[in-house]
């Protein structure tokens, strides 16, 4: 049904032969692609719906018939179109914060899930800097498995709070998600539990592409030009090619969109990756963003991410965080959508992009917002402006007057 290959040397393995990444390779350059047998799969377009769950399209999925799909409902989220938004011909909004424990995320811990059953695993953990932890906590709450979750010192607290409301085993390590990443890796391997860890386990990836499958589908088949996604350990980039280029082998679409991904100037190690050109090399850094979804330095998915993009004439673009907030309030303000730091990055970087020339007004574009605003709104606390008006109909009158109409 299909094969895993390398990302560097090409190796090919049957999906019974390992378990994660390249063993020639390495964790960070030999991470795995899911390759299916094109030729022998047939979708047609009127199978598939609109708001359907991300298992509708498990013949590009590597799961087989029977496998178990999340109780909770993974995917079909809404496709917005804003025509003359920013002065462009059609932007589309992917809002992934109404996926079940309000992120992106949710769509790799659905595929996680399926695999732990089918592999026979008992336990599952990951390491992340809030939204892996909670979807997996929140999506193997209404199953048998243990859930043991690595979390560094700085989520935000409604993502702790998720943890903790599901039930799950949580883990605070008093470092940085890179920190806590690399002894879940080790407390993982010794105690042979299945692993939710971003790039490592190559089947995340596959779910994520589900949001690219979804835009194909409800935008009848006509993708946009350019896409815009905020950028961490760079799998959800990586996963949105690999949806356009898997529906393009089997001949749904006819386009893979530009992929523009957008990082925190403070967490750039994939665009410094990019820039530096092939052959990519992993470069870390000591990462700072108020954007915690993207606060990465380790990025594990670099290599993908680069080739991907760079295949998809794209590139990568960096925002401030004083950019990414003012676009959680404008994007909110414009579209009704309120998404958290990493997810408005990709509107903040629409802007850039419209700033630097590199994308005209005439295309349709598609910003994917990643993770709902109410996560975390600690982060956008500075931009809140609230006065105690006394209980005074006069007074009340007065400050109505003054307020922006
Ligand atoms: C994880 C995440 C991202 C980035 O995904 P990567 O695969 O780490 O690049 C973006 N936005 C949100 C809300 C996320 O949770
Ligand atoms: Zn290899």
């Amino acid at each position: 049904m299909y094969k895993l290959k390398c990302i560097s040397c090409e190796t090919y393995y049957d999906p019974d032969e390992i378990l994660y990444t390249c063993p020639k390779c390495g964790d960070r350059l030999g991470t795995l692609e899911i390759v299916y047998d094109y030729d022998n799969i047939v979708i047609k377009k009127s199978e598939l719906d609109p708001y359907d769950s991300i298992f509708q399209f498990k013949k590009i999925l590597p799961i087989s018939n029977s496998a178990y799909q999340t109780y909770l409902h993974v995917g079909g989220t809404p496709l917005y179109s804003f025509k003359g938004l920013l002065g462009i011909k059609e932007v589309f909004v992917k809002y992934d914060g109404t996926n079940p424990t309000g992120s992106y995320k949710d769509r790799a811990t659905a595929i996680a899930i399926s695999k732990a059953y089918e592999f026979g695993f008992k336990n599952i953990y990951c390491a992340s800097t809030g939204n892996a932890a909670s979807s997996l906590a929140g999506l193997t709450a209404p199953t048998d498995l243990e859930t043991f979750i690595f979390v560094p010192a700085s989520a935000p607290i409604a993502k702790i709070t998720q943890l903790y409301v599901y039930g799950a085993n949580v883990i605070q390590i008093d470092g940085s998600y890179d920190e806590a990443f690399d002894i879940s890796m080790k407390i993982g391997q010794k105690k042979r539990w299945y692993s939710r860890n971003s790039a490592i386990n190559p089947y995340l990836l596959e779910g994520k592409k589900t949001g690219a499958l979804e835009v194909a589908v409800q935008t009848d088949f006509e993708v946009p030009d350019t896409i815009f996604v905020g950028v961490g350990d760079g799998t959800v980039i990586s996963s949105l090619y690999k949806g356009f280029y898997d529906f393009m082998q089997i001949g749904l679409i006819d386009k893979i969109p530009k992929i523009i991904g957008v990082q925190a100037q403070g967490a750039d190690a994939i665009a410094r990756v990019f820039e530096k050109g092939e052959p990519f090399t992993p470069e870390d850094i000591e990462a700072k963003t108020i954007a915690d979804s993207i606060s990465v330095g380790k990025p594990r998915d670099v290599i993908k991410a680069c080739k991907y993009v760079q295949k998809s004439g794209g590139t990568f673009l960096r925002v401030s965080d004083e950019e990414i907030l003012n676009a959680i309030v404008e994007l909110a303000e414009e579209t009704g959508v309120f998404g958290e730091p990493a997810g408005a990055s990709a509107y903040a970087g629409l802007k850039k992009a419209l700033s630097l020339g590199l994308i005209s007004r005439d295309e349709r574009v598609c910003v994917f917002v990643t993770g709902n605003g109410l996560k975390d709104v600690r982060s956008i606390e500075s931009l809140v402006r609230l006065e105690k008006i006394p209980p005074k109909i006069e007074t009340v009158l007065q400050y109505i007057d003054t307020l922006k109409q």
